[in-house]
């Protein structure tokens, strides 16, 4: 069997638009639901054997669940015809609610799946909205409940279940919707399914708190919504892709879409609103539980404000990094050695150590392009680099200057000294090339760019003498005499 799209539409059609017109407050009502919970829980249990998911822990949990659900109206109805005062809470309640456990531990074994690596930010997202709807759950849905005198211990515990469980599901939603992982047909299918769910007890609860009685067709619209989330279950299930669905992708970045955002502002703001809107009515019944979800509040936007900051300074870090290396070699840049050269003639000016400063250029680097190719060419410039470093101590720098030219900074060298180092690296060039150098040393007063224009000007000489060889430079006024 494979999962056909218009078979599939032709299923939700029939089991949502039948459900409207079945007669209503009747059996065949009940039995519709109960049917379509029932059907969907066997589509999922189709779905497990056919496609073989990963996790399928998962999906008997939800077929348990939505099974379970749909056998509350059942329930609730039979209850009702056998007494007249039909008891709350009943095994009607204990049904409705074993979905609740049974979706959030399911979606938490998917996500914990799918996200193999630890992914904060999705998490305090999550977290900043589950707080805000929580708020406003726990003040219009979870005090009110809690504190009816009408109903006994039992009977609270109960009626808290209920939104308690909605907001444990939101809250796993949130986070499987957030963090990351495949986002195939099976996970849009899923999380339409969720949605269902949750925009049907939401409505429920606006519905309870209005004063009017919401309509027959209201009410059936409504539970048409439950029936889609049972069929959109089952179809998560069933659909191929539900293969992949435990497949870990990389985390999405820390840093939140311009949609989310305003999402996290909008509910963040939920709090400090209802406390405007109870001191507009002159009734401030939630000081407490508002300041503390704003407490809470304010330390997630604050987490994930160090988490964004951290990841700022990464990639700050980063760009640094790359704006100051030469890809091809690794070494040091030309702008790094720009700032750095500078840098060393201030310190070599209070210490009165010696520097010099050498300029190398391959001899003939054309030819050996020509005859060897481009690449070959860059993987000698690659090998050159590392054979020549091994050359260096440790307190020399190395840099790229641009082509195959390449600058050292010879802390601490006399010119004898650095002549011989020099001389050693031109030795070590691999490929069976060599290079022309020019070394000169800071004659102690001369700014970094005379320095190496007297090197360019020695490693020419050497160039001019027949290349393969390390020239030393001229004194400035030498040079100024020469022009
Ligand atoms: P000489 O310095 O001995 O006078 O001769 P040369 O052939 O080395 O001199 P020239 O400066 O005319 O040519 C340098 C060549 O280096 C030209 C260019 O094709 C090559 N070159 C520059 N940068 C790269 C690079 O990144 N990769 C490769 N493969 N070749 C490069
Ligand atoms: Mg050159
Ligand atoms: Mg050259």
């Amino acid at each position: 069997m494979s999962f056909r799209r218009g078979w599939a539409a032709v299923v939700a059609a029939v089991a949502l638009g039948g459900f409207l017109v079945v007669p209503d407050g009747g059996l065949a009502q009940v039995l519709w639901q109960v049917g379509c919970g029932w059907f969907a829980a066997g589509v999922i249990v189709v779905g497990v054997r056919l496609r073989r998911p990963g996790l399928p822990a998962m999906w008997w949990l939800l077929a348990a669940g939505v099974a379970g659900n749909a056998s509350g109206i059942l329930v609730e109805y039979l209850l009702s015809h056998l007494a007249d005062d039909p008891p709350f809470p009943s095994w009607a309640d204990a049904a409705y609610l074993s979905l609740y456990p049974a979706a959030a531990v399911g979606l938490l074994l998917l996500i914990r799946r799918r996200t193999a690596h630890r992914d904060l930010s999705s998490l305090v997202d999550a977290a900043i909205l589950t707080t805000g709807i929580g708020l406003l759950a726990w003040v219009f849905l979870i005090k009110p409940a809690a504190s009816d005198p009408s109903i006994g211990l039992f009977g609270h515990i109960v009626s808290v279940a209920y939104p308690v469980g909605d907001i444990a599901l939101l809250a796993m939603t949130a986070r499987l919707l957030l963090s990351g992982g495949a986002r195939n047909t099976s996970f849009r299918l899923l999380g339409a399914a969720l949605l269902c769910f949750l925009a049907g007890d939401g409505a429920w609860a606006v519905i309870n708190q209005m004063v009017w009685e919401a309509g027959p067709m209201a009410g059936k619209i409504l539970a048409d919504v439950f029936l889609a989330g049972y069929l959109l279950f089952g179809a998560a299930a069933l659909h191929p892709s539900v293969r992949t669905l435990t497949r870990t992708v990389a985390p999405r970045s820390a840093r939140p879409s311009r949609r989310l955002l305003l999402m996290l502002t909008v509910v963040s703001l939920l709090a400090p609103a209802l406390l405007i809107w109870q001191a507009v009515r002159h009734q401030v019944d939630d000081a407490l539980a508002i300041a503390l979800g704003c407490i809470l509040l304010f330390l997630l936007v604050v987490t994930r404000m160090s988490q964004l900051i951290t990841q700022l300074d990464e990639q700050t870090e980063k760009i640094h990094e790359l704006a100051v290396t030469d890809e091809l070699t690794g070494l040091p840049n030309r702008r790094a050695w720009n700032t750095e050269l500078p840098r060393t003639i201030e310190r070599v000016r209070r210490t009165g150590d010696p520097l010099a400063v050498a300029i190398i250029d391959i001899d003939h680097f054309k030819h050996f392009n020509d005859a060897y190719g481009h690449l070959a060419g860059d993987r000698l410039l690659k090998e050159a680099a590392a054979a020549w470093q091994e050359q260096l101590r440790t307190a020399d720098h190395m840099a790229r200057f641009g082509g195959e030219e390449f600058v050292v900074m010879l802390p601490a060298a006399s010119s004898a000294q650095a002549r011989e180092i020099v001389d050693r690296m031109r030795l070590a060039t691999p490929g069976g090339q060599s290079f022309s150098a020019g070394v000169a040393v800071w004659d102690g007063a001369e700014t970094a760019d005379a320095l190496v224009a007297r090197a360019d000007a020695a490693l020419y000489a050497a160039k001019d003498a027949g290349r393969d060889r390390v020239h030393e430079a001229a004194h400035e006024l030498a040079l100024k005499f020469l022009d």
